[in-house]
């Protein structure tokens, strides 16, 4: 296919969050000019999601993704309010309870939705993933009071640090021994730990539970008591709407190293568990910047009509109490060196003398610098040491 032919086929993308709006629009970007069409569950205009947990003060608004007007403009029909909730590959739709939807290719950009709790939450308590979830909590912020967060990943720790900030009172609840067990290496979490501490944060940690309990004014987990509780203890792929379809589904959408999952149907974002070139296994990352570039991957092999495989670094960024927190890789491996100075942090961390991951904190330069390295491949740790030198001269090596 040229880049200009595909003006007879029809791509359906299912999902409007970044991955989702990503594609179509990287779709007339690369020339394709047949029909997009692009559906989503959700009523609103696309919003990102990094923002929710970032921004929840009275005043705070969302960001769109994408202008309703442009996706009109780029001839993207955009179809909100409407689910997906099923997929026939033999006869190529999609099935929706407005009637089905035809495709020639199909792109799923589903994403994830909180991993709830064993029981239902009380009056005074939510999840963080969508406008209306945010909505709630910044209403709760709004009040004042005591916020309770449970899980001390990510998002958990982005919200208690607004929360705090905004002059609440809050308790951070995880079963874990310590702050981001998940993808941040000890000396790393300890220092963000620290930082919550100071700024205000009670953190109980090895707590039991989580079981959370209340009345329509307050909630009770685990022995601390709040006018809230948010509850951020991960999250999973919506894929139950591709049950019987024949696409494998296992912990998200299996894809080839293309994001293929059959010929004409491909996954992109938090929902797709592909064959990572860059590791060679299946691996299903809940990142932004991820969720973005199989987008792109994608639209490209659309509208070009060839395929290549997708090699990707993992790459996460955190907003918390004025740091920001970067993770390349696969970090919280084994061996671990620490470097810190001017306020700045760097953890390294290695298998065998080979890095597999870095963790700043404040250092964009240092970020860039090791992504870049490590997109090439495993380096050593010397060889790390050395191509970061100029940026970590003022440093002191810990370990
Ligand atoms: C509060 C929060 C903060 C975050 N902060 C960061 C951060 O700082 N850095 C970072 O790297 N990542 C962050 N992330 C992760 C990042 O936002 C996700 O990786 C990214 O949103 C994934 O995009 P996606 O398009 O794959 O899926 P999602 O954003 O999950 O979107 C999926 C879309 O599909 C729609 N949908 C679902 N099921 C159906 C259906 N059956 N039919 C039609 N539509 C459907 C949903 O309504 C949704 O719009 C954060 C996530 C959250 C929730």
């Amino acid at each position: 296919m040229n880049a200009a032919a595909g003006s007879d086929r029809t791509v359906v993308i299912v999902g409007a969050s970044v991955a989702g709006v990503r594609c179509a629009t990287s779709l007339r970007n690369a020339g394709f000019e047949g029909t997009v069409v692009l559906l989503d569950s959700d009523a609103g205009a696309p919003y990102d999601k990094p923002q929710l947990s970032k921004r929840i003060d009275s005043a705070a608004r969302l960001d769109l993704i994408v202008e309703e007007s442009t996706l009109r403009e780029l001839r993207i029909d955009f179809r909100p309010a409407v689910a997906a909730t099923g997929l026939d590959l033999a006869t190529g739709v999609v099935e929706t309870a407005g009637g089905p939807v035809p495709f020639d290719e199909l792109v799923i950009a589903t994403g994830c939705r909180p991993r709830p709790l064993a029981h239902p939450l009380p009056a005074q308590a939510g999840y963080l993933r969508t406008r209306d979830d945010w909505r709630q909590l910044k209403e709760a912020v709004t009040r004042g009071g005591r916020l309770v967060v449970v899980g001390a990943g990510f998002l958990g720790l982005e919200a208690a640090a607004a929360a705090v900030s905004l002059g609440m009172e809050v308790t951070v609840v995880d079963v874990a021994p310590r702050v981001l067990m998940r993808g941040i290496p000890t000396t790393v979490a300890e220092r963000v730990a620290a930082r919550h501490v100071d700024a205000g944060v009670e953190l109980r940690l090895g707590a039991q539970g989580p079981v959370l309990d209340g009345d329509d004014q307050t909630v009770r987990v685990d022995g601390a008591r709040g006018d809230y509780a948010l509850v951020s203890v991960g999250a999973l792929p919506n894929v139950e709407w591709l049950a019987g379809s024949g696409l494998t589904i296992e912990d998200g959408v299996v894809c080839d190293a293309n994001l293929a999952a059959a010929p004409g149907v491909w996954a992109v974002g938090d929902c797709a568990r592909w064959v990572n070139a860059r590791y060679g296994r299946l691996e299903r990352h809940e990142h932004w910047t991820t969720a973005g570039r199989h987008a792109q991957h994608v639209a490209r092999s659309i509208a070009t009509a060839s395929t290549s495989p997708m090699a990707e670094v993992p790459y996460v960024w955190s907003d918390q109490l004025g740091w920001r927190l970067q993770a390349i890789g696969r970090v919280g491996t084994e061996e671990l060196h620490f470097a810190s100075g001017n306020g700045v942090h760097l953890a390294i961390s290695a298998t065998d003398q080979l890095v597999t991951g870095v963790t700043t904190i404040n250092a964009q330069a240092l970020c860039v610098a090791a992504r870049r390295l490590l997109q090439q491949g495993d380096p050593t740790v010397e060889e790390v040491v050395e191509a970061l030198a100029p940026a970590t001269r003022d440093f002191a090596r810990i370990s």
